[in-house]
């Protein structure tokens, strides 16, 4: 892993927040597969990069275990825009509820002893919820704005980013082109072998 390191930002992601988030799963060549939403610790990382958390927040398992899932429902709306398939309801419930995410009010708890009391359930529920409010607005703005067109996911197999298109190009990287390059020169030899 650390002879591959995570590819620079793909096309459009340093201007649309949520086409970093759902990039933030890699594939790499090799059957190599970075998370960047892998640990608590990370996570943190992550989303103190991107200001939607200080540093230290205090990301536990369940909330990464939260935005894992907000990956992939908005990695499934994207695949749905790109290959002109009808969206899976369950993902696009799953950004509205992600997008409706106010910070959120300290619920009302019963404890046996104690009786009545009012707390957050963990506490960094409040910058999570906005985090996840922030990346399914994001994500809803990306597919609904004039970017939309250029969303694409990188052809470049087994790479699984998704970068916005310029001109023919379909690749994330430079690494992914060249990858992409040689695998198409490899097949015509191969097939002009074949035909000789
Ligand atoms: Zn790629």
């Amino acid at each position: 892993m650390t002879d591959e390191p995570v590819p620079s930002p793909a096309p459009g992601a340093e201007d649309h927040l949520a086409l970093d988030f759902v990039n933030s799963a890699v594939a790499l060549p090799g059957g190599q597969f970075i998370d960047l939403l892998g640990t608590p610790e990370s996570t943190n990382q992550w989303l103190f990069d991107r200001g939607l958390a200080p540093a230290d927040a205090g990301v536990r398992e369940m909330c990464v275990t939260q935005l894992r899932s907000l990956r992939e429902n908005l990695r499934s709306l994207f695949a749905a825009r790109v290959t002109g398939v009808p969206a899976l309801p369950s993902a696009l419930s799953a950004v509205n509820d992600a997008l409706s995410k106010a910070p959120t009010a300290a619920l009302l708890q019963w404890d046996e002893k104690t009786g009545p009391y009012r707390a957050t359930p963990c506490p960094t529920n409040e910058i999570l919820d906005r985090a996840l409010a922030t990346l399914a607005a994001n994500g809803a703005d990306l597919l609904t704005g004039p970017d939309a067109e250029r969303l694409t996911r990188c052809d470049s197999a087994p790479c699984n980013r998704y970068l916005l298109r310029h001109g023919r190009r379909q690749w994330c990287s430079t690494r992914c082109g060249d990858r992409a390059r040689a695998a198409r020169a490899y097949a015509r030899r191969a097939g002009a072998g074949k035909a000789g």
